[in-house]
């Protein structure tokens, strides 16, 4: 009973899968499963606040293109930053996305020629990521954030996270 109620109440934010990083992750077995794109948020997701692509950022999308995969970066952030790390891993972008509107994932998604229910989404915010990869009816997956919550929206977010977080594993292992 508990679980059907926190399920109706918070479910809409509950990620698909959580995963400790998008680098730690077994892509090809997704692949095999029929998926064509990885989709991801960029700050705190795949490298920290504001803080250039990576070595390890850069051979990931590198792989995931040699897969088969289509990639794309949903970002909050400004065309600057986005565009910059999005040509530094080589991967299609769109910027000041409006997360967790769908409008940009679902765009995106046309865009690359591949269907919402193809494609994996991988963020570290429930309430803009996650909320809006399942709006858009994408396969959400929630990583633990890298570096620290810098700008003062994020911290606050993350301190109401903390309930649907707790709604969330009762409803995993219930
Ligand atoms: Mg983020």
């Amino acid at each position: 009973m508990l679980k059907v109620i926190l399920l109706k109440l918070f479910g809409r934010f509950f990620p698909k899968e959580e995963a400790i990083s998008p680098y730690r992750i077994n892509y090809k077995s997704y692949y095999n499963a029929g998926f064509k794109a990885v989709f991801f948020d960029i700050d705190n997701t795949l490298v920290p606040y504001d803080a250039k692509a990576n070595d390890e950022a850069k051979e990931l999308f590198k792989e995931l293109r040699e897969m088969g995969f289509k990639t794309c970066l949903i970002s909050n952030n400004c065309k600057k930053r986005t565009a910059t790390f999005a040509k530094d891993v080589d991967s299609s972008f769109t910027y000041k996305s409006k997360k967790p509107s769908p409008d940009a994932y679902i765009r995106a998604a046309r865009h690359l020629d591949v269907k919402v229910n193809e494609v994996i989404f991988f963020g570290d915010q429930l309430f803009t990521d996650i909320w809006g990869a399942n709006n858009a009816g994408m396969y959400s997956i929630l990583v633990e954030r890298i570096g620290e919550d810098v700008l003062t929206q994020i911290k606050l977010k993350r301190y109401l996270e903390k309930p649907v977080l707790k709604a969330y594993e009762y409803v995993k292992s219930n």
